[in-house]
């Protein structure tokens, strides 16, 4: 593994080289040797040649010729344009892989950190990919203080770890006090008393020791796979069955990087959270801009902006719908949401008087998540059958099964609620059921004085259409549970919906009649935040235009796999299309392993539900990328 400190600088022409060649001087002063690599070159200048000007005889340095040299002086991404080029990361980080590992290196940037280095990515964006820490060229004349600190938060905000400052200049004790004071920690390495014009090898400059430290700390010996491996234990795995589990270095739009430099589509949004993708830069600026301001506050007694906005914008959109639903009570994830809502059902017949409704009522095969009551509503034989024997009571009726409905949803049916997830078993292998049944279920439930729980915790926020999935039976829950797609894969939040008139019968002056539930995390204000920035971009035309155009190229796929008779029951609704491999497999069957690591080995991820192969993809995926998923999936089909 290669050893290298990153020098960039508060701005052009503040002599990052000059400060490279001193380090390349000092670094051989102090024993080691030393290498010099600019990765992108613009204008005239040769870096390198400055570099090896400057050095002379007094100190060897390998110096290494830049990935690429552009021929205008201009910020790489306009350099490279100019020459109807395109500069990315991946082709510097080749050649960077193929340098040596032995000396002790120094790469310089071009410019300053948020200069682009191609429409997408500026520098600091690579460097936090190179993972190398950065030392940060600046100087001693008028104006460093604010390039200075905005560097730094440049550099924090990506997680780039800063050595330290280097100031090139006449020396200054009191700046340098008030960076330091200012700069959050960060150390004055160095000066140099160089103030542009012809420079000279200050052979007097010693290799700071903080940079001494860097290049002569081992390496971790540990790898993340290794560290994982002995002490992670993760989600819904048979540790003593599966394959390692693969590291991922970073993930932008539907692909995951992972640390080895295969790409992977993200096929199931990660488990149908990144609705829009990785990497969202307007709900990353929102984390960062809420957790400045206000990480966290107890939610029981204090409220903020972020939570009273997003209640306010999720209560809005499910009145437009039909509903009545007035109040937002915060939770983590979809098995707490489901939760409160089957508390809040129960809690509820008990506040207005209907004491003999205290059961609960639910969809065989469905899936509402892994606590206690959320187990107990979900399919019985299903992932939760050693727990069986513990789980609350419920009763379970067959989807589309309109005269079990009929006979247990009386007047004097003892149920408290009932619940379903609309349309989509999700976990329960994609099944679909019917928009009528819903209808049924809802008038029926409503007659009797039963609670319905629309679980909406996958099928939210435009997975099978429209923004819920209820919307497509028509029907008006008493409670909704929403999460996954919330904060678009950014931060776990969850939310319950409850009607106007579920508020109103636990509002008293008798604290029993409260709803005495809550979280540490309730009402989190950088979780609320990331749903309101993910909230904004679902709105955009273009979202909406591409949720469309996933859903009908979804449907096209799925009328060819049942033209040409590949697999069994090819179905769609929305943005989830799935069919069943003819191998018939259960679920975390050897076929049904074989199959995830064979679309993965085609640059695919899925997670077969048994048979059930699906794509629930990012709305951001392209065409073309959803086309190519579609194809490893339907080959998958062909094979046994
Ligand atoms: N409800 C449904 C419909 C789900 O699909 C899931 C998760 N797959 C849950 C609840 C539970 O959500 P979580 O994993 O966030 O607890």
């Amino acid at each position: 593994m290669k050893r290298a400190v990153f020098v960039t600088g508060t701005d052009t022409g503040i002599g990052k080289t000059h400060a490279s060649a001193h380090l390349a001087f000092a670094l051989s002063q102090a024993g080691f040797n030393s290498g010099y690599f600019k990765a992108v070159q613009t204008g005239d200048d040769d870096d390198c040649e400055t570099v090896r000007t400057l050095l002379g005889t007094a100190a060897s340095c390998r110096i290494e010729r830049p990935a690429h040299s552009l021929k205008l002086p201009a910020a790489p991404h306009r350099a490279a344009k100019a020459e109807g080029k395109r500069l990315d990361f991946e082709s510097v980080q080749k050649h960077w892989n193929h340098l040596s590992d032995e000396p002790a290196w120094i790469v310089e940037g071009a410019g300053g950190l948020l200069v682009p280095m191609n429409e997408q990515e500026n520098l600091a964006d690579w460097v936090a990919r190179w993972k190398l820490p950065v030392i940060l060229v600046s100087s001693t004349r008028l104006g460093t203080i604010n390039h200075t600190l905005l560097s730094l938060e440049a550099c924090r905000n990506r997680g780039i770890p800063v050595l330290g400052i280097l100031l090139n200049g006449p020396e200054d004790p009191g700046l340098e006090e008030v960076l330091e004071e200012f700069g959050g920690g960060v150390e004055i390495l160095g000066r140099l008393p160089w103030e542009g014009g012809t420079a000279r090898l200050n052979q007097d400059f010693r290799l700071p020791e903080r940079i001494k430290r860097h290049f002569t700390e081992t390496a971790p010996a540990l790898s993340i796979s290794e560290l994982d491996q002995r002490h992670v234990w993760h989600p819904f795995t048979q540790h003593g069955l599966e394959a390692t589990p693969l590291p991922v270095q970073r993930a932008q739009g539907p692909w995951l990087e992972l640390e080895d430099g295969r790409r992977v589509f993200d096929g199931i949004s990660s488990w149908w959270v990144n609705i829009h993708g990785h990497g969202r830069q307007e709900i990353a600026q929102a984390v960062a801009a809420q957790a400045r301001t206000l990480e966290h506050v107890i939610f029981a007694g204090f409220t903020h902006a972020p939570a009273a906005r997003l209640a306010k914008t999720l209560v809005d959109a499910a009145k437009v719908r039909g509903t009545n639903l007035g109040r937002a009570f915060f939770s983590d994830n979809g098995s707490t949401a489901v939760e409160i809502a089957l508390k809040l059902a129960l809690q509820y017949q008990g506040n207005i008087g209907r004491t003999s409704k205290r059961k609960l009522l639910a969809l065989r095969n469905s899936y509402h998540g892994d606590t206690w009551g959320s187990m107990s509503v979900s399919e019985p034989e299903g992932f939760h059958i050693r727990f069986k024997d513990l789980l609350v009571p419920v009763d379970f009726i067959d989807p589309d099964d309109f005269a079990a409905a009929r006979a247990l949803l009386t007047s004097d049916s003892p149920y408290a609620a009932v619940i379903f997830e609309p349309l989509l078993q999700g976990a329960g292998s994609m099944r679909l059921y019917s928009a009528d049944f819903l209808k049924e279920l809802s008038l029926l439930a409503k007659n009797s004085g039963t609670l319905l729980i629309a679980d909406e915790v996958m099928t939210g926020f435009h997975r099978t259409g429209p923004l819920f999935a209820f919307e497509h039976a028509g029907v008006a829950p008493d409670l909704v549970c929403l999460s996954k797609g919330l904060t678009g894969g950014f931060l776990p939040l969850s939310v319950t919906l409850a009607t106007d008139e579920i508020f109103q019968a636990f509002e008293s002056r008798d604290l029993s009649q409260a709803f005495l539930h809550g979280h540490s995390y309730t009402g989190n204000p950088t979780a609320c935040a990331a749903a309101l920035a993910s909230w904004e971009l679902l709105q955009k035309p273009e979202t909406q235009k591409r949720i469309r155009e996933i859903t009908a190229l979804t449907a096209e796929r799925i009328a060819q796999i049942r033209e040409k008779g590949l697999g069994k029951n090819p179905r769609s609704l929305g943005t989830l299309g799935a069919v069943e491999h003819p191998g018939g497999a259960a679920y975390g069957s050897d076929l049904s392993r074989k199959l995830y690591a064979a679309a993965l080995e085609r640059g695919v991820l899925i997670r077969p539900l048994g048979s059930t192969l699906y794509l629930l993809p990012p709305y951001c995926s392209s065409d073309q990328e959803l086309h190519q998923a579609w194809d490893v999936l339907e080959s998958l089909l062909q094979s046994s």
